[in-house]
């Protein structure tokens, strides 16, 4: 294991509580060690009480902060003889042990502490530093787990068989400690779930983490090679494939979900192997991860096959939860299947990110176990129910507020760098949707940060362009729910008689050949859109309202329109609503200059302030509204709204 201390950076970590942040994200920072919120650490050292007063009080790291970037107000300060009372009761259920422990605290603004808070205040050491190492779960998942481990360690740890995190298994290690606390133990290996370490400061506490991984990675080094980093190639995939089997999830899970497609060397060896469907469903690494990805992937693509194995999982175990259960959504987070690689799946592409980078460590995992060191051995279901329907888990989930009103769906948007196309896909990630923007700006990469944005440089005139776009797009999020096109061009002004062929085709290529050729290559993603797709046609007041000088601009969207209306015709089956919004004057696009604004006002005999604001309501119209509009046609208000056109132009006589 790399040891990350670095004596610089550690001098500007000064007291306890500052070294124990600082050794905290040494940990979180290694993905080898912890993903995505596990693990924890703490610090025992006196809390400066308002009176003056310095009271005892162990520092705990928070829900909700991640070890690898926690700063000194994730880790709560409580009372550590109060915390120690609770560690000495002989039952305690785990929501009256939460509801005590946010009751010990020092700082009610503070989050609530780890649920493994007494374990941590029990032990007798001033810093505890707490991973879930690909190592220790590795050696801790075999058959002779807790063999291997005394082998290799001897008496230099103490071993905990599992039991759930919380009140249960502080009082197993208090138990366990009467007999091997000896004082020069220095860790605790908690079997298929993680190492502790600790010291007289979280820097000791750190060095014996380092110490005791490396010691378990060469053992591992010597007896279980890594497996070497090849895998035949991926097969490529017709993209209605994908967006069905994302359909079929999405059915599942009861609403819209990402689906992401991973194809590395690793996931193709390891979908590749004969004995997939027995080693992939044995169980995860340690419970934590059902949270994530559920007990077991998918293998193959029978979802209903899955959802009725769930359903009867869920069924045979309830009567071990503690509390009442709420049935878990029965869907898939991670799929396996030769042909497609690996397929991971979540309410938001955060979700579908967590469950791929769990799963990409799981691999290696059950390989070397099974390859090299007599077999991978899970806990049993029993045991991953209990984490699943833990009363905290569900408390947690019932307090999860509403999700976004897009929240899984996906959709593209073009001419998304700039103007209109660019707020639309703003409002439409804000409203929780996963964006894929083309333009054929580069610019369009990084228009947006963030995991719901994918932009892709592409000319929609480019048929061939268009079409490896979507391909992006399938491939990043799982399908197509929503589109919305903005791309288009808005020429120079020009009376009939002096207008150019070449001008004239031009505009027509981009505004209405590109979108026929667009309509053309989204039909069949649209209509395997778990949701019911939408599609939101950006026009123009020139088609209800043409101008003089626009012939080729008001005849290309007039074109557009009436191809847009044709689509919701013939798209209604599909479940597919084609609706279109006329703006006017949005002069805040790339498209007007402060010059051509000007010389546009002069030609009407207006200031450019009356000119921004010709029209009845007096109001200026920015691209930010004509996004409102387009998000909510996308959304459930207008759910039974389709071949409508909105203006959007501050009211127009010729169009009113
Ligand atoms: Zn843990």
């Amino acid at each position: 294991m790399e040891d990350r201390w670095d004596e610089r950076d550690a001098a500007s970590y000064v007291g306890p509580i500052a070294q124990c942040v600082y050794c905290t994200r040494l940990i979180g920072s290694d993905p080898a060690l912890v993903l995505h919120g596990g693990g924890n650490s703490s610090v025992k050292a006196p809390f400066p009480d308002i009176t003056g007063a310095e009271v005892d009080a162990i520092f705990v790291k928070g829900s909700g902060w991640d070890m690898a970037t926690i700063e000194a107000p994730g880790l709560t300060p409580l009372r550590l003889g109060r915390v120690q009372e609770l560690g000495a009761l002989d039952e305690l259920s785990d929501v009256d042990m939460m509801r005590e422990l946010d009751a010990a605290r020092l700082d009610p603004a503070a989050p609530s502490p780890s649920v493994e808070t007494l374990l941590h205040a029990y032990l007798p050491h001033p810093a505890v530093q707490h991973s879930h190492a690909d190592v220790i779960v590795t050696l801790t998942n075999l058959d002779d787990g807790d063999a291997v481990v005394r082998d290799l360690y001897g008496d230099d740890v103490v071993i905990v068989p599992y039991v759930m995190p919380g009140f249960d298994l502080a009082r197993e290690v208090r138990q366990r400690w009467a007999s091997e606390g000896r004082d020069d133990v220095v860790g605790m290996v908690l079997l298929n779930h993680g190492l502790f370490t600790w010291g007289s400061d979280s820097a000791e506490a750190y060095r014996r983490h380092v110490q005791l991984i490396s010691r378990a990675e060469a053992w591992l080094d010597e007896h279980a090679p890594s497996p070497a980093e090849v895998g035949p190639a991926a097969k490529s995939l017709v993209m209605t494939e994908l967006a069905a089997l994302r359909r079929h999830l999405s059915e599942a899970a009861g609403h819209p979900m990402i689906v992401q497609r991973h194809t590395g060397d690793a996931v193709q060896r390891f979908v590749n192997r004969d004995d997939l469907s027995d080693l992939a469903t044995r169980g995860p690494l340690t419970p934590d991860h059902v949270i994530r990805t559920k007990r077991a992937p998918l293998i193959g693509r029978d979802v209903d096959e899955y959802v009725a194995d769930y359903h009867r999982y869920v069924d045979h175990h309830r009567h071990r939860a503690r509390t009442t259960v709420v049935e878990l959504d029965p869907a898939p987070r991670v799929v396996l299947d030769p042909t497609v690689g690996m397929l991971t799946a979540g309410r938001s592409v955060k979700d579908a990110q967590i469950a791929a980078d769990i799963y990409h460590h799981t691999i290696p995992v059950l390989e070397r176990a099974e390859d090299h060191l007599g077999g991978y051995r899970a806990l049993p279901a029993g045991d991953l129910f209990d984490m699943e329907y833990w009363a905290l888990e569900q408390a947690k989930l019932q307090r999860a507020g509403k999700h976004p009103e897009l929240a899984g769906q996906v959709a593209v948007v073009t001419g998304a760098a700039s103007g209109i196309g660019r707020a639309c896909a703003a409002a439409l990630l804000d409203r929780g949707a996963c964006v894929a923007g083309l333009d054929r700006s580069a610019g369009v990469a990084t228009t947006f940060a963030g995991p719901g944005w994918l932009g892709v440089e592409a000319d929609v005139t480019d048929d061939d362009a268009q079409q490896s776009a979507l391909e992006a797009t399938v491939e990043h999020f799982g399908g197509v729910d929503i589109a919305v096109v903005a791309a288009g061009v808005f020429p120079t002004s020009a009376a009939i008689a002096a207008l150019s062929a070449d001008e004239w085709r031009s505009v027509m290529a981009v505004n209405v050949d590109a979108v026929a050729g667009l309509f053309r290559a989204l039909h069949p993603l649209l209509a395997l859109s778990p949701t019911g797709a939408r599609v939101v046609v950006i026009g123009s007041k020139n088609v209800p309202a043409p101008g003089r000088g626009a012939a080729a601009y008001s005849a290309s969207k007039a074109a557009l329109t009436q191809l847009s209306r044709i689509a919701a015709l013939e798209w209604a089956a599909d479940g597919i609503r084609v609706n279109m919004v006329h703006p006017d004057a949005v002069f805040d696009t790339g498209l007007w200059t402060d010059e051509l604004i000007a010389e546009r006002a002069a030609r009407y005999g207006l200031t450019i302030d009356e000119y921004r604001r010709r029209n009845l309501l007096g109001a200026e119209v920015t691209s930010a509204d004509v996004a409102a509009v387009v998000a909510a046609l996308c959304g459930e208000t207008f759910r039974v709204t389709t071949g409508a056109q909105i203006p959007i132009d501050g009211g127009n006589e010729r169009v009113v």
